[in-house]
């Protein structure tokens, strides 16, 4: 709104910053015209920005602004003469002519990223963007999710569907630390005009990680106005982090605001299903077969996260070529005990298994079998309820484990337990016994 008009300024008051960005960036032609019309060809403009702090309102100091811009967005240098100008900060010579390297993976693409319940929205809107990338009200986009979840290659995969299909845009990837590291780096070199230049002229803007810049505050403050002006300027911003932006400490509000402009989508573990097909497809790849009966006790042995899916995989097939032997169930289980073993954070089914078997000398086989004496079913549910205790692993891979029994049954196993421990002291004792083995 109008706010006062001195010696042919006129000064207006918009509610923010980004008001005042979005008002340039829109209808700068449309207020010179209006400016021309009303005061003439000398008048200027100011704006007045509303900060809002709690209750109180208090203007900020009005940014002054010749509307025949000297300073306008949307015309981010982009001939061949002006590129020279800019020093990239990924690379120590000059930018040759052209778009500078967009530091993407070409392995990772929507067609082998697997579709499950764990990343459907995730997903289907880093589709949305990577079609129309900065048309989609998902901007920026923001990918949250625990490690080996797959951010990484979803936001690659929007990158590299983008330069596929529109060549002439400079999609640019950068891990958060790097963009640290280079902002420093521009510091160090007196080149902070540079830096921001290169960072200007990106289309695409992919930063991952972003995490990594809590408590960097200069940093945070540089990304800040480059994501102003990509923003403004219609350019798409792509991002990840670990954990959803409201629980980023050390990150500015007015930042974590930014985020909030477009959509947050996460990423989960990933289920059964979801697993089975993602082991499949990397099978694929690497061009080898293996019975369906191993993908299935390697899906329920591992659920934590993809990456860690893919290491197994990847040491079964090294495995079974240094040793020439056949991928078989025995091997797939020396693998698996192998890896646990050695990172010692993870009990399994299996070594839980057999610890109760030896408490109550029973036989695995009687626990994994169908036998329904009371001799064997109480060993058999005690194991279950451990496993449920010591294991992250849904009840459907617990009962996976157990012969192949339903989840049900293990829901049952772990009440009657529950029960037992509350009913029979002497089993309570036993029960903490076999859980204290297992604790290193
Ligand atoms: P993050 O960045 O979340 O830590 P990554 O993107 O690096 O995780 O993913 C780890 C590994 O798992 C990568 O090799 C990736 O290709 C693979 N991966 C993750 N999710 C999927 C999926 N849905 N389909 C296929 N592969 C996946
Ligand atoms: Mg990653």
């Amino acid at each position: 709104m109008p706010h006062k008009l001195v010696d042919k300024k006129l000064t207006i008051q918009v509610p923010s910053q980004f008001f005042y960005e979005w008002l340039e960036d829109n209808y700068v032609h449309l207020l010179r015209k209006a400016l021309d019309y009303s005061i003439g060809r000398e008048g200027t403009l100011e704006y007045s920005i509303i900060v809002d702090s709690g209750n109180t309102t208090q203007n900020q100091p009005p940014i002054g602004y010749q509307v025949p811009n000297t300073r306008k967005v949307e015309n981010a240098p982009n001939t061949a003469a002006d590129e020279k100008a800019f020093k990239s900060p990924f690379e120590v010579k000059e930018l040759p002519s052209g778009h500078g390297d967009s530091f993407l993976n070409p392995h990772y693409t929507f067609d082998n990223y697997i579709e499950g319940d764990c990343n459907r929205l995730a997903r289907a809107a880093g589709f949305a963007v990577a079609q129309k990338p900065s048309v989609t009200s998902f901007n920026p986009l923001m990918i949250y999710g625990g490690v080996g979840l797959g951010k990484t290659h979803l936001v690659q995969a929007i990158g590299n569907y983008i330069k596929g299909k529109l060549q002439d845009k400079f999609v640019l990837y950068v891990s958060s630390e790097k963009f640290t590291n280079q902002f420093i780096n521009a510091i160090r070199d007196n080149s902070l005009q540079d830096f921001m230049n290169f960072y200007m002229r990106v289309d695409v803007l992919i930063l991952d990680d972003v995490q990594f810049l809590s408590g960097k505050e200069k940093t945070q403050e540089t990304f800040f106005h480059i994501f102003n002006h990509l923003h403004q300027s219609g350019k798409q911003i792509v991002m990840t982090s670990d954990r959803p932006p409201r629980q980023l400490k050390g990150v500015e509000d007015r930042l974590l605001s930014r985020f909030k402009w477009g959509l947050t989508a996460d990423l989960q573990t990933p289920d059964y299903e979801t697993r089975i097909a993602i082991i499949q497809k990397k099978l694929i790849n690497e061009g080898i077969h293996i019975d369906y009966e191993i993908i299935e006790y390697l899906a329920h042995s591992i659920d934590s996260n993809v990456r860690e899916l893919e290491g197994v995989i990847v040491s079964l097939i090294a495995q079974a070529s240094l040793t020439r032997r056949e991928i078989n169930m025995a091997l797939a289980k020396q693998t698996l005990n192998h890896l646990v073993n050695e990172s010692e954070k993870e009990t399994s089914v299996d070594t839980i298994i057999e610890a109760v078997t030896a408490f109550f000398d029973v036989r695995v086989a009687d626990i994994k079998g169908k036998g329904r004496t009371r001799s064997i079913v109480v060993p058999r549910q005690i194991a279950m309820y451990i496993a449920k205790e010591l294991t992250d692993l849904s009840l459907k891979s617990i009962g996976y484990h157990f012969g192949g029994r339903d989840h049900s049954t293990v829901i049952h196993a772990i009440q009657t337990v529950s029960d037992m421990i509350h009913a029979d002291q002497e089993m309570a004792e036993n029960i903490k016994k076999i859980i204290k083995s297992f604790e290193h």
